[in-house]
């Protein structure tokens, strides 16, 4: 039994995991082909409270904005669902990794940044140490082990633009399929000055940059950002199933993050998911090295705690993702009729639809 644990890649999932067994006492380095982990920043930084809560970092100073609210729009119709305490912080994505990895250190681990893994050395690697695959929605772990790759896919473009930000408490998402197909855009505000809008579309669908040429043209959105400067800009992608193994326990091989597809299918948020993935695929590592148990326990334990989150997740994601924006609209319209604006202002969860169902069948009964 290998003893050692080399993870690949060194976003959050991976520096979570490397903290944790590190911890555990169990020799562990990490590879990322950056040497700057986090940049470019591809990905936006919005993370539910509570569920950084869950993560154990000490995440304060990547905090850039807070949110306690989001206009929903589609066509015509918008849905405010505003709460009166803070929901989300928004993170600079560069600290957040600086922060991971200072803390994966300080806890033994060991961080090797500018080393793209390759398959010869993925080989060399497994001679000796069970491999932590956390390289991302395109990993080579996944591909090299037969884990399966992910094929349903998010395509995204967002870009820095910088604005005085009226509202800076407020993110809002644009639904319609003619602009988005099966996904959204967003206005963020990741600071006062700071305006980050984005889009995703469905692979299959479109162009993630050419979909963003025709966003930013969109009346409302020039009325927002008006002739204001670029920044910086990026397209990326997000893993929108999750793979079809996340372990081979013969060959002492896990996967976790993105490379898993622990994504939320309706936002695309994943550091919360991937985080607390990598927080289990380290105790079940430990036990396996200290006690010889399975390693399968991890995509147990994974399903039992997120499996119906994740289910819900895309239960919503197929309502709005199969209408165009006249359904969508007249969604927003009915819901706001029974309600549900008021309800999701006061018990909305970005990470746990089952808690608001919960919340919601209850609701009757507390009445
Ligand atoms: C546009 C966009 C917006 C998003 N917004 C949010 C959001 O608001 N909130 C949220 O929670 N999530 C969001 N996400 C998702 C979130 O970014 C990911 O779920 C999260 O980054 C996954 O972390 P990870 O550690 O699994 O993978 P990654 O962050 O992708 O890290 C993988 C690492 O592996 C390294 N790597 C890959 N291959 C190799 C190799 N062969 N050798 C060495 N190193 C390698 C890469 O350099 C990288 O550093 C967004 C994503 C996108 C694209």
């Amino acid at each position: 039994m290998r003893e050692k644990v080399a993870i690949i890649g060194a976003g959050t999932s991976g520096l979570i995991a490397a903290r944790d067994l590190a911890k555990y006492g169990i020799a562990t380095t990490v590879y990322d082909q950056k040497t700057k982990l986090g940049y470019p920043q591809k990905a936006s930084g919005i993370i539910s409270i509570n569920g950084l809560k869950t993560l154990g970092i000490g995440y304060s100073k990547a905090v850039t904005n807070t949110l306690y609210g989001a206009n929903i729009h589609a066509g015509n119709a918008m849905m405010r669902v505003h709460s009166k305490v803070p929901q989300a912080h928004i993170l600079d994505r560069v600290i957040l990794n600086d922060i991971c990895c200072a803390e994966s250190e300080k806890e033994g681990a060991v961080v090797r940044k500018g080393v793209q893994v390759d398959s010869d050395m993925l080989d060399s690697l497994h001679k000796d140490n069970v491999i932590v695959g956390a390289d991302g929605p395109v990993s080579l772990v996944a591909r090299h082990f037969s884990l399966g790759s992910i094929k349903k896919n998010i395509l995204t473009y967002k870009a820095d633009f910088e604005v005085s930000v009226e509202r800076k408490e407020v993110v809002d998402l644009f639904f319609d399929n003619r602009i988005s197909p099966k996904f959204f855009a967003w206005m963020c505000p990741n600071s006062k000055d700071v305006l980050e809008v984005g889009i995703g579309v469905d692979s299959k669908f479109g162009n993630s940059k050419s979909a963003f040429d025709k966003f930013i043209k969109q009346e409302y959105v020039l009325r927002r950002i008006g002739k204001a400067r670029v920044i910086d800009g990026y397209a990326s992608m997000i893993p929108m199933q999750t793979a079809r193994r996340v372990v081979d326990e013969k060959r002492e091989v896990l996967l976790v993050g993105d490379a898993a597809g622990q994504v939320k299918p309706t936002t695309g948020g994943g550091i919360v998911f991937g985080g607390n993935a990598a927080m289990m695929a380290a105790r079940t590592i430990r036990d396996h090295v200290r006690e010889g148990s399975s390693l399968k326990a991890y995509e147990r334990q994974f399903r039992k705690n997120f499996g119906m989150e994740l289910m819900l997740h895309r239960a919503i994601r197929g309502a709005y993702a199969n209408f165009d924006v006249r359904g969508i609209e007249f969604m927003i319209r009915m819901s706001k009729m029974f309600g549900l604006e008021n309800f999701l202002s006061k018990h909305g969860d970005m990470d746990r639809p089952s808690l608001m169902l919960k919340r919601f069948l209850l609701r009757g009964l507390v009445k």
